[in-house]
């Protein structure tokens, strides 16, 4: 007999797919719920099941041998409860399934398996569709009562958190990795002084002439060299590192850059723009943070962009509303980063009044492919400029580009074309095209443009 099927089975099946968690290895928090089922409601075998296209596949069981007569992960999927459960979305109880026609005939109640009363809940996930069940098992006919199923829903709804936190782990790239030691390993990169800040130049577009600088971290690996950001920033996030490690880059690029305004006659107003992560911004003390490094270094807070990504802003609460004003009371502006790439870009806007927003590098790269395209990048500078924001274009490679955001108004961007981010020492030399146009009657945009 065919199980019956959730009314978007399609949906449901793309859901739990993005999970990533079928064919996973053994869980021990998955486990460790499975046997609190089990226990609670004193059946002799309990498991977290995934309903899956053609079968129903075990993350976690106890006690199966007892009850299905072997302790294989998986069962096909016409012969399972838990489709039941699925379909209906609603907690399923069995009492004696050999008195019930849809499990009587069932392998695993008149074969090998040996079920005789069942009760599962649904995970449901954050789509708001059924994943799979959680669910106890025994030989004996057994009905539960109110107050069980309750116990049996509130574990479900765990497990389905559990779920969503591999989720998470998963998207972020972190799932087949040990967070344990990729974190110690960057807590020993910290200690022995790996870390380094290269600083990237935002150029004024019409003149080529170098106004600030923006920090990216990176991570001098002694065995895999020279790491970006995206290689071990999830890790850092998830970990909490990201913390201190957020606060060495800020008040090592502060003191960097009151250094060079102090040494460079050129580059006295050079300005520095720091990336901050949602974790810093969790923190009650970041403006503390800020204040320190700004005082430490010497570098005026006028002359600190603190880069904000909607990510990072996402789901934010007021916590953060205070924390942002907090630093913009420092004087320090606020800058919203790869704008136009979230879902949100209007509704932050509307809520922090970010003094600058950097056009995403996607849309800078888009220029020219279409008409359409084209519009859209327009949109985008003429609402940051509509707001009178500071607009920065990203990831400039080409000088058509260039022309492009000139003649739609923007007038300052960074990018490949005029310079890769560089390390301290490298970049250095090159300070003297933060020189203003025109001073010592020697242009700056010449060989601005495309000369790192
Ligand atoms: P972001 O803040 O948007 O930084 C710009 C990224 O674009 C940098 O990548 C930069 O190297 C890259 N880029 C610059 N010009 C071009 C170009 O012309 N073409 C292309 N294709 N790419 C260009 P990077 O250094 O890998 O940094 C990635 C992200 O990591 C940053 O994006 C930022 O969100 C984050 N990040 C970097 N440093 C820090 C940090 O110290 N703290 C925090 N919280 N995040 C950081
Ligand atoms: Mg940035
Ligand atoms: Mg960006």
């Amino acid at each position: 007999m065919a199980a019956p099927r959730h009314p978007r089975e399609g949906e449901r099946l793309a859901s739990l797919r993005s999970y990533q968690v079928l064919d996973g290895g053994p869980d021990a928090a998955l486990d460790a719920l499975v046997a609190a089922a089990a226990r609670a409601l004193g059946a002799p075998a309990a498991a977290v099941s995934l309903l899956d296209e053609h079968r129903q596949w075990f993350a976690a069981a106890t006690g199966l041998p007892a009850v299905l007569g072997h302790d294989e992960r998986q069962t096909p999927r016409d012969v399972s409860f838990c489709a039941h459960v699925v379909a209906g979305g609603q907690p399923l109880l069995v009492p004696d399934a050999t008195a019930d026609d849809r499990f009587a005939a069932s392998p695993l109640v008149a074969g090998p398996g040996r079920v005789r009363s069942y009760a599962g809940a649904p995970l449901v996930g954050r789509d708001g569709l059924p994943l799979g069940a959680l669910c106890v098992m025994d030989t004996e006919p057994r009905a539960l009562d109110e107050a069980a199923v309750r116990v049996l829903r509130d574990l479900a709804d765990t497990v389905a958190e559990l779920l969503e936190l591999r989720r998470a782990d998963a998207t972020a790239g972190l799932a087949s990795r040990d967070v344990l030691a990729e974190s110690r390993a960057l807590r020993a990169g910290i200690d022995a002084d790996q870390l380094v800040v290269h600083y990237q130049p935002v150029v004024e577009l019409a003149s080529g002439r170098w106004i600030g600088v923006e920090a990216l971290v990176r991570w001098q690996h002694p065995e895999r060299g020279l790491l970006p950001p995206a290689a071990f920033l999830p890790v850092a996030e998830s970990s909490g590192l990201v913390v201190p490690l957020g606060r060495w880059v800020l008040r090592e690029a502060c003191a960097q850059v009151a250094r060079w305004r102090a040494e460079v006659p050129e580059a006295a107003d050079l300005y520095l723009a720091v990336n901050l992560s949602g974790r810093q911004l969790g923190e009650a003390d970041v403006h503390e943070t800020v204040a320190e490094a700004l005082a430490l270094s010497g570098l005026p807070p006028q002359a600190l962009i603190v880069e904000l990504t909607e990510t990072c802003l996402a789901g934010s609460s007021e916590q953060v509303d205070v924390a942002l004003q907090r630093v913009r009371d420092l004087g320090v502006h606020l800058s919203l980063d790869d704008f136009g790439t979230g879902w949100a870009s209007f509704a932050y806007l509307q809520r922090f009044h970010p003094g600058a927003v950097k056009i995403d590098r996607c849309f800078v790269a888009a220029l020219g492919r279409s008409e359409r395209d084209d519009r859209l990048a327009r949109s985008l500078v003429e609402l940051g400029l509509g707001l009178g924001c500071h607009v920065v274009a990203e990831g400039i490679e080409r000088r058509e580009q260039v022309q492009a955001l000139l003649a739609m108004g923007v007038r300052h961007g960074q990018g490949y074309l005029f310079s890769t981010p560089r390390s301290a020492e490298d970049l250095r030399g090159s300070l003297h095209r933060a020189r203003p146009a025109g001073r010592d009657g020697a242009p700056a945009a010449r060989g601005a443009a495309g000369a790192p």
